[in-house]
This record gives structure tokens, C-alpha cells and sequence, in this order.
């Protein structure tokens, strides 16, 4: 039997992609994943189809499994021959009992690795727009813990020292012992107008900050009814934040952002949610991939004698190269030109080690007669082919096979809306308007999508949008998010 192996993973301080790459390497390769509440939970998605997953909660004050619970978790999956990652919050060995695990492993004489990963202390701050160490202001940080300071028990930390020698510091687990943190600090001879910030989920899109001083910092706490998990900052350099607070002036910071997507989920237009801040969750609107007994294999016999290979959507790339596939071809066997109607199947067609441009007017003023167009068009979409074959083109035309729409998506969808799960609807794509209309059917969807903000990628999806009587709030354009007025649906 194969050796298990455990991994102690550090998943970030929260944001997802803030994960390293070999971290996302060894979720991939799991058999078994232990997470807690620190650990996003989207990092699963990386996992392999039957990974188990094991939820261990870790509230300070309500552990969902003992740690010797977790440990003997851990150990017994281990040795069952499994490959076990213990996926925790920030870095593992950063207060978070990665080093009693690690330990574990060596008593009961299982292998084991440490993937680090960017801890809280560092990554809250930064994402609030405060940077630890700067020249103008310190020369040292501190991390230390905020949980051993209850009221007279015997505290292990050094406050005369801490006080004085480092200029930053900041603190884990400390919330709920701010005033006797706060008291220790001024009774050891830090100034009451010292800045202090505390950071709650930091790099999540629920983050919150709070500003004050060491004087007022207390009180403002408990009147914003602030609560873990925080970093609390002490020090000069918290004043950085009103020149530097980057983040949370994004244009979605902390919106709710629910992505409707048919087929796969467009990589582009999720990329660019991420970027604007946004916190997003995905709703597929095709219940089944299992392509259609009488597939369409034509595209790519049409293309190999094509010059000029045009797709409209993600939809019909996927098709091509399935049908490529069974086909038993090699792309080599096309040496027509691609083009993509959009920049996001100019991005698939990317991926996919095709350099496709858009297709413009430009190019069709290129094509010369007798040429070969082999176009992909959207149902019922037959927009341009009259002026190619005014050209003399000789164009052929073809669609992918629609896929199943699946009604309970949408149900989610809705489920989502009243349980303000989200608070803003996003659609990537007209293709993904059309699923959505088709699946909600009887659905009174423009009745309940009344109280929900709804965003679109481009033009030509608010232009469905709008086709279907329901009004987008917002339009992306380029990085910005721009209220939409009928006008922008148009030059857009
Ligand atoms: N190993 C973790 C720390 C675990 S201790 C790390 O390296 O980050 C738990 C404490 O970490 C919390 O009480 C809180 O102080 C801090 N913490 C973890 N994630 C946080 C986040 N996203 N924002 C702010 N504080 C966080």
C-alpha cells in the first residue's frame, strides 16, 4: 500500500487566489481535506472529483472538533495510505497549531510537508491599505498573540519591551482583549495617540476596518460592535492608510456578486469581477453536459478547407474542439485564420494555443471573393453573413447543439436573491440572458429580479437584457462599472 502523506497547507489569509501555487497543487492531489472556518471554502473547488472534505470549525470559543480530534484525524487518514492536506487559515505555523500537527506526524511516524502561506498579520493590513514597515515611520514589527491577556491570569508577554522597542505591532486574536491590551500598552509608555487600526476578514470581501487611537480605539469597538477575526495594528504607520487605502475603493468591493454562466464559466469576465473586488459566487445555467447522440462534427471538416474561421461564442469553441477530438484530428489539419467575435472567445480561443483576432470590420473589408468564411453564429443569429456573400465570400454557417438549461439553477438563483446570499446578479454573456429567461420560464423573473442590481459584461448582453424587460443597473466597461443607460447599451 502507498504511504500516506500529510500536507500542512497555508490557504492565505482569505482571498482565495492568495493561495501559493504549490498549496494549490497539493489540493489538487488530496484524497482527504481538513479545513476550518479560516480556510476558504472556494479553494475546494481545486479539489479532485470524490476528495473528502472535513470541516473542523476552530471558533476560539467553539471548536466543532478538539485539536486531538484533528489530530487523530489526520494520523488515521494517513494511514490508511491517503494523501491528507490540512488546510489552515493564514501560514500554518503562525498560531495555528500547525506545529502540534507537524509534531504528530513525527510521533506516529508519518511523512509530512509544510506549504507556508501568506499569514493575516501581513495581508489584512496590506489589503486595508497599511503597510507594516515604512521607512519614514518603523524600522521593526511585531506579531504577537491577543489571547493569553484575560484579565489577572498570568500573561507571557513582555509589555515594558513591547511597548518601547518595536514600532509596529500586531496583534492575532485579540478583539475581545483590546482594553487590557490597550490599558498594558499606555500603563508601559506607548502614547495614548497612537494610531490603531483593526481589520476584520481581511482580504475577504466582508472586510472591515476601524480606525482610531490607543486613547479611543475601545470605545469605538464596542460601539461599532466590532468582532473577530481581527489584526489589530498599533503604530505610526496606520496613518498610511488615508493615502494608501486601496482596496476597498474598488468599484465591488464587499457586493455579494452571483455570476450566471452557461456551459463553462467564462474565465475572462470572472477574472475581471475578482479584480473590481467583487466576492463571487457561480450559478450554472446547463444541468448536463452529455453532448447530443446526433453531434455535429461538420465544423471541423468545414474548417479544414476554410481560410477564414470565425467563432461567436464559448459555446461553439467547445464544440469544435470536441468534435476535433472525436474526430481523431489535429488542429494542424485547419490553416485557415481564426477570429472571435468577442474578447472572451479571443481569450478561450487563447487557451486553447490559438492567437485569434477580433473579428472587425476590418478583416471583412480583407476578404476577397471566393475566399471561404466558415462562420459560427449564435441561434438565430445571422447577422453578418449577407455582406461576406455580397463579397463574394462563400460562407458557411453553422451552431453549436444548445444544451440542456437547467431549471433548478435558477431556483438557486432565486433562493440566493431572498436569502441575500447576493446582492448583485451578474450575466457574462447574452447567451447566458437567453438560458436564464428559457429556464426561469413562468418564473416571474422580472418581478423578482426587481430588488436585486443586475450587471452585465457588454453591450450586446444588456441589449438581451433589455429585450427581455429586464433593466440592467450596471454595465462593465473596461475597468470600471458604469450605471447603465440605454445610450452606453448601444456605443458599448
Ligand atoms: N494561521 C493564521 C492565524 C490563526 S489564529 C494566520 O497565519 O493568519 C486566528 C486569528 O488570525 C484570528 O483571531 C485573527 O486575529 C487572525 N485572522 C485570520 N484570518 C484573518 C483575516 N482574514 N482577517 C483578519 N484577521 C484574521
Amino acid at each position: 500500500m502507498e504511504k500516506g502523506r500529510v500536507y500542512l497547507v497555508g490557504a492565505g489569509p482569505g482571498d482565495p487566489k492568495l493561495i501559493t501555487l504549490r498549496g494549490r497543487e497539493a489540493i489538487e492531489k488530496a484524497d482527504v481535506i481538513v479545513y476550518d472556518r479560516l480556510a476558504s471554502p472556494k479553494l475546494l473547488k481545486y479539489a479532485r472529483e470524490g476528495a473528502e472534505f472535513i470541516y473542523c470549525g476552530k471558533q476560539s470559543s467553539n471548536h466543532t472538533l478538539r485539536q486531538e480530534e484533528i489530530n487523530q484525524l489526520i494520523i488515521g487518514r494517513a494511514r490508511e495510505g491517503k494523501k491528507v492536506v490540512r488546510l489552515k487559515g493564514g501560514d500554518p505555523f503562525v498560531f495555528g497549531r500547525g506545529g502540534e500537527e507537524a509534531e504528530e506526524c513525527v510521533d506516529a511516524g508519518i511523512p509530512f510537508e509544510v506549504i507556508p502561506g501568506i499569514t493575516s498579520g501581513i495581508a489584512a493590513p496590506a489589503y486595508a491599505g497599511i503597510p507594516i514597515t515604512h521607512r519614514d515611520f518603523t524600522s521593526s514589527f511585531i506579531v504577537i498573540t491577543g489571547h493569553k491577556c484575560r484579565g489577572n491570569e498570568e500573561i507571557d508577554i513582555n509589555w515594558a519591551n513591547l511597548a518601547k522597542a518595536v514600532d509596529t505591532i500586531l496583534l492575532y486574536m485579540g478583539v475581545s482583549n483590546l482594553p487590557d491590551i490597550v490599558r498594558n500598552l499606555i500603563a508601559h509608555g506607548k502614547a495614548g495617540e497612537t494610531p490603531v487600526a483593526l481589520v476584520r476578514w481581511g482580504t475577504c470581501s466582508e472586510q472591515k476596518t476601524l480606525t482610531g487611537t490607543l486613547d479611543n480605539i475601545v470605545e469605538k469597538v464596542q460601539q461599532a460592535r466590532f468582532r473577530s477575526p481581527a489584526i489589530i495594528i498599533v503604530g505610526e504607520v496606520v496613518k498610511l492608510r488615508e493615502k494608501l487605502n486601496w482596496h476597498e475603493q474598488k468599484p465591488l468591493f464587499g457586493r455579494k456578486v452571483g455570476i450566471l454562466h452557461t456551459t463553462e464559466p467564462s474565465s475572462v469576465f470572472i477574472d475581471k469581477l475578482d479584480e473590481l473586488a467583487a466576492d463571487t459566487t457561480e450559478f450554472s445555467l446547463v444541468a448536463t453536459n452529455t453532448p447530443s447522440n446526433e453531434r455535429n462534427l461538420s465544423p471541423v471538416l468545414e474548417a479544414e478547407t476554410a481560410d477564414h474561421i470565425v467563432f461567436s461564442t464559448l459555446h461553439g469553441v467547445r464544440e469544435f474542439f470536441r468534435s476535433l477530438r472525436d474526430l481523431k484530428k489535429d488542429i494542424r489539419s485547419i490553416s485557415g485564420s481564426f477570429y472571435a467575435r468577442t474578447e472572451e472567445v479571443a481569450e478561450r480561443l487563447r487557451e486553447c494555443g490559438l492567437q485569434a483576432e477580433l473579428f472587425s470590420g476590418k478583416i471583412v473589408h480583407k476578404i476577397q471573393g471566393g475566399q471561404r468564411v466558415l462562420l459560427e453564429h449564435k441561434h438565430g443569429g445571422k447577422e453578418f453573413a449577407s455582406g461576406l456573400t455580397a463579397k463574394g465570400a462563400v460562407v458557411n454557417e453553422w451552431a453549436a447543439a444548445r444544451e440542456e438549461v437547467s431549471g433548478s439553477a435558477v431556483d438557486d438563483v432565486f433562493e440566493a436573491v431572498k436569502n441575500k446570499t447576493i446582492d448583485m446578479l451578474a450575466f457574462s454573456s447574452a447567451e447566458a440572458v437567453e438560458a436564464f429567461i428559457l429556464a426561469s420560464g413562468s418564473k416571474e423573473k422580472g418581478v423578482r429580479l426587481a430588488s436585486i442590481d443586475i450587471l452585465c459584461a457588454d453591450g450586446e448582453t444588456a441589449a438581451t437584457l433589455v429585450n427581455f424587460s429586464i433593466k440592467p443597473d450596471y454595465i462593465l466597461q473596461g475597468e470600471s462599472v458604469m450605471e447603465y443607460t440605454s445610450q452606453l447599451s448601444i456605443t458599448a
